[in-house]
């Protein structure tokens, strides 16, 4: 008689209910009574049907247990211990695939000089001062890239502004999305617009040519006065919260047209993320706050620590708590992190790669060339190719050979692996040395998050499935126009 074992899930409990993570197809599976009594029976002890159904006799039928076991045995929760346990498949995406995202970097100056940029601090992997690139994208070069975009893009792309500081290349953004939609149009595509910046240098006529031109603005901003002038300072050491915060009250209330996100870097000196939270979203009035830990080498003071992550993480579940409570009862909550991370499990997300730096997404340096994304942009490693002379094929498929979560020998026996896949290409470069490495040094703050969010989700499924019906409607939405 063969046994019967415990294949690949995360088992955990929401809502008063048991509910399963499976890991080979990321889908969420809640349990009724008998199948988890099935589930903990076969994790406890290997044991056969027959066994198995004599030991839960008291509490269930023979037909209960039998479909219990076989409605198990089809999701690949359980399987017999002499049958070979699937390893991740490595399917590799078809080529050429369609460019979605193309993130223009206008310029690789900023007027700030944070003290932990990756592009100006200790860390950086460009000269951006003494280096071949040049300082600004010129508007020659950023219609090339439009018509680059519009040629590997499917129905629909998406153009990001980046830098250094976007804006102190307005010019020529504001020239490039007047042609992108011409020629967006003249394709037959639809085109959207977006752009980063540290807020220093928004002015009147520059918010009003966003909020006309539909133009998606994520603010750099590290919170109150004393976290963001920590950190935010002018090359002089002055701090910026003083220039940015009136200005991005002016932004929040001229430009209605998209909503406003704000975007935190997190450091082991700035972790008060309940705090920051508050006052971006009731002093400012930012719409969401979306934090990522600051990617840096492990040895620099301002690096987060294990114990940062776990600080990191019980405040990132308090703030996700929060964002339960509102959602249970319809109101909004700017939490992104969770929100982004629920859509992903929604949609059965299952990564074999981190982002989609190299398939979907690419970067564009001030001369042209063609990235891995915008942090390796200007930068020869990861260099794609060129927007006048398009993607080398065979430089990206070498790429996504070498990067697949296959290959990552602690990922592929992780359970986080469909939302993770080994994390950041560009921190693993900046800890490593090298992007085909995984992350290891966040492992438990990723499993620990991801766990947070299955919980967040499993009770929005008994709770407010209509939240959760919404990401179907938004992904109906932009399927209608691809
Ligand atoms: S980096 Fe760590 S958490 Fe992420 S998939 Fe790999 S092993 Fe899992
Ligand atoms: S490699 Fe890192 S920085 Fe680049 S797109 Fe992916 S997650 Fe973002």
């Amino acid at each position: 008689m063969i046994a019967l074992v415990p294949r690949e899930f995360h088992l955990f409990q929401a809502a008063g209910r048991d509910f399963l993570y499976l890991v080979p197809s990321a889908a969420v599976f809640g349990l009724d009574e008998p199948t988890a009594a099935v589930l903990r029976a076969v994790v406890e002890t290997r044991c056969t049907d027959e066994a198995l159904t004599a030991a839960l006799a008291d509490r269930f039928d023979v037909a209960t247990v039998g479909a219990a076991i076989a409605e198990l045995l089809q999701v690949r929760a359980i399987g017999y211990e002499q049958q070979p346990e699937e390893h991740t498949p490595r399917l590799l995406p078809m080529m050429p695939f369609p460019l979605t995202t193309m993130v223009l970097n206008v310029t690789n100056q900023c007027n700030l000089a944070c003290t932990y940029c990756y592009e100006y601090g200790e860390d950086k992997i460009v000269d951006t001062e003494n280096g071949k690139q040049s300082k600004f994208m010129t508007e020659a070069t950023a219609l090339e890239s439009v018509d680059f975009l519009l040629k590997e893009s499917g129905r629909v792309a998406h153009l990001t502004f980046f830098g250094g500081e976007t804006l102190l290349n307005f010019p020529v953004l504001k020239s490039t999305i007047a042609y992108a939609r011409r020629r967006a149009a003249e394709a037959g595509k639809e085109i959207d617009f977006s752009l980063t910046t540290n807020a220093t240098l928004l002015r009147p006529e520059i918010i009003e040519f966003l909020a006309e031109n539909r133009v998606g603005v994520t603010i750099s901003i590290d919170g109150p006065r004393e976290m963001q002038d920590k950190f935010r300072v002018f090359s002089g050491g002055a701090g910026s919260y003083d220039v940015v915060a009136p200005k991005i009250k002016e932004l929040l209330r001229r430009h209605r047209t998209r909503p406003i996100g704000a975007r935190v870097t997190l450091t082991s000196n700035t972790l008060d993320i309940t705090r920051i939270y508050r006052h971006l979203t009731e002093d400012l009035g930012f719409w969401e706050v979306g934090f990522a830990p600051v990617t840096t080498s492990p040895n620099r003071q301002y690096a987060i620590g294990d114990q940062g992550f776990d600080r990191m993480l019980d405040q990132f579940r308090a703030l996700a708590s929060e964002f339960l409570e509102h959602v249970v009862s319809n109101r909004h909550h700017g939490f992104s992190n969770v929100k982004d991370t629920l859509e992903e499990i929604h949609k059965g997300v299952s990564k074999a790669y981190p982002c989609g730096a190299g398939l979907g997404l690419l970067g564009v340096s001030t001369d042209g060339d063609v990235a891995l994304c915008h942090r390796f942009a200007g930068s020869d490693t990861h260099k794609f190719g060129t927007v006048r002379d398009g993607i080398d094929r065979q430089v990206q498929s070498a790429f996504l050979q070498q990067h697949h979560i296959a290959d990552k020998t602690d990922c592929r026996v992780c359970w986080a692996r469909p939302l993770c896949s080994g994390g950041c290409y560009h921190e693993a470069h900046v800890r490593y040395g090298t992007t085909t490495r995984p992350n290891l040094h966040y492992c438990e703050w990723i499993r620990g998050w991801t766990d947070t969010c299955l919980k967040i989700y499993g009770e929005l499924s008994e709770r407010n499935p209509d939240f959760l019906a919404r990401f179907d409607r938004d992904e109906a939405k932009a399927e209608a126009v691809l």
